[in-house]
């Protein structure tokens, strides 16, 4: 079956993909003989029947990582530095497929899967690159009598476990470093898109990694994987993408065994207009910060703060963009904006329109769920909703703009500022002296200025406050996975 969008046989390519485990360089049944169905949230079809893993199976992937973990921090830096351009090489010239399988599982309209291909794999590139670079440092203490070496190790194994939105980059945003530190895994994808991961194992198998270096668990209770992993000493990190709320709790069990953590945790992005800006450049900037992968990323635009003498233009421009999207089966020519993940999602985004609506707002443009198959629902733009709403104060993770007002920059700032997370912020303005103040006011991890899409390998992606703490990405991004041994020396011409 050739979709019309995609050279791919969809039919055979899912059923050339493994329905198992990975652990210790096989595919093997789950231990419990229990499945789960993978659902097109598009159409609602069946898209394959997956193993569901137990703890007995995530204790068995965890052996396997820590039978692997002294030989593989001992391979030469060079060779685990072209593994990972192999793999790079490889999920490139597999980028069809992969977006097709992000499409059909997750319902990301294809070319949007295309881009998160190139976006996932410019992470295996970039830390093959950083892999041959992980320098230490060498000196005298102040005092004389001691010369120090510092040098990076790898922190041991590790627990990674991924969200459903984007399947391909928050694994290799994670896999990469993993790799290049010399660490060896166990990875647990999402269990609504777990499709995805399975075809990176087969490609990560062709591109190299040896037998126990990469394992992968998935199931239907995440939490009897993650739970005997974060208990056993012999795992040493564990590093999460996903909710607050999961993130919480994974790092309450964390502090038990003092695990090293990193946590990629939600958002509520301001996206913030000045009267000085471009507000064509706005808007085009505001329908990416919002309507990439439908809405449903970490760094979506969540609070449109948009200054009072501009609000009205603003808001026509965005409602006219809005309106002029396509919805549909992200496999169909043509469409914009594909399915939400779950009807649970859908749910969720309703009630938050309703609440708005109580709390002030009046609905511009869309508004609700669309009838028929799959999750669909319509771009909407909100104006007037109270900051006491919900939507202001939660993650829409949707295809939903709410527009609010402010007077001057300080009213800018602190509206910015009063939510529990800080990842993603944008400033639209022509005025870069405003640009630094506002940057030092934010308290996000990352400030796009005139710029709606600012991720990328090459930086250090990640929030503060309850958005989570570490970085991916960037030099930054390997620190996450090794551990600063220092050496002191008896210096030879001391005490004498
Ligand atoms: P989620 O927290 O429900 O699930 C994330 C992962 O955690 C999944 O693999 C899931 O199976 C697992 N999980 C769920 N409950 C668990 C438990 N009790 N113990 C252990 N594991 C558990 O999040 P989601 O709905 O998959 O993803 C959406 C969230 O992820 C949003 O809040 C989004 O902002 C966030 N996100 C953050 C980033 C970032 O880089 N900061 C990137 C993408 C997504």
């Amino acid at each position: 079956m050739a979709d019309s969008t995609t050279s791919v046989d969809t039919k055979a390519l899912l059923e050339s993909l493994p329905t198992g485990l990975f652990i210790g360089g096989e595919w093997r049944d789950a231990s419990s003989g229990e499945t789960f169905d993978v659902q097109n949230p598009a159409t609602g079809e069946v898209l394959a029947t997956l193993q569901s893993a137990n703890s007995d199976d995530a204790l068995a992937a965890l052996d396997a990582a820590v039978k692997v973990q002294t030989d593989w921090a001992r391979t030469p830096a060079r060779q685990r530095s072209e593994i990972l351009a192999r793999a790079y090489q490889l999920v490139t010239e597999r980028t069809e497929e992969f977006a097709a399988l992000m499409t059909l599982e997750m319902g990301k309209p294809l070319a949007e899967a295309r881009g998160e291909v190139k976006y996932g794999a410019e992470y295996l590139r970039w830390f093959s690159e950083e892999t041959v670079r992980q320098y230490g440092n060498s000196q005298e203490v102040p005092e004389g009598g001691i010369r120090m070496v510092t040098r990076r190790k790898p922190v041991g194994p590790c627990l990674l476990i991924t969200p459903w939105n984007f399947p391909l980059a928050m694994a290799t945003r994670k896999f990469a470093p993993a790799i290049a530190a010399g660490c060896t895994m166990v990875l647990k994808p999402a269990e609504l898109t777990p499709l995805t991961t399975q075809y990176f194992v087969q490609t990560m198998i062709e591109a190299g990694v040896p037998e126990g270096v990469l394992n992968v668990v998935c199931g239907t209770d995440p939490a009897a994987i993650s739970e005997p992993l974060i208990d056993d000493p012999r795992l040493r990190k564990v590093s999460f993408t996903g909710s607050t709320a999961v993130g919480k709790i994974l790092m309450k069990q964390a502090a038990d065994g003092v695990l090293r953590t990193s946590m990629e945790l939600g958002g509520n992005a301001p996206f913030i207009v000045f009267a000085d800006a471009d507000i064509d450049q706005a808007v085009a900037g505001a329908m990416a910060a919002k309507m990439r992968n439908i809405g449903e990323a970490c760094t979506a635009a969540n609070r449109f703060l948009v200054h009072k003498d501009v609000a009205d233009e603003f808001t026509d421009k965005l409602v006219a963009a809005m309106e002029k999207l396509t919805v549909g089966n992200g496999m169909d020519d043509g469409v914009d904006v594909g399915p939400l993940i779950e009807e649970k999602a859908r749910q969720n985004i309703a009630g938050l329109i309703e609440d708005a609506k109580k709390n002030g707002a009046t609905v511009l443009t869309g508004g609700g769920a669309i009838d028929g198959d799959g999750f669909f629902f319509q771009p909407t733009v909100l104006r007037g909703a109270s900051t006491d709403s919900r939507i202001f104060q939660e993650e829409i993770f949707g295809p939903v703009a709410s527009i609010y007002e402010f007077t001057d920059e300080d009213e800018a700032i602190d509206l910015a500022n009063s939510t529990p997370y800080g990842l993603a912020s944008y400033i639209f303005s022509e005025n870069s002296d405003r640009m630094w103040r506002l940057a030092d006011g934010l308290e996000f991890g990352i400030v796009g200025f005139n710029a709606g899409v600012v991720s990328n390998a090459a930086v250090p992606f990640g929030g503060v406050k309850q958005s989570g703490q570490g970085r991916e990405g960037g030099a930054e991004g390997l620190d996450e996975y090794t551990e600063v041994q220092y050496i002191g020396v008896r210096d030879p011409y001391a005490n004498k």
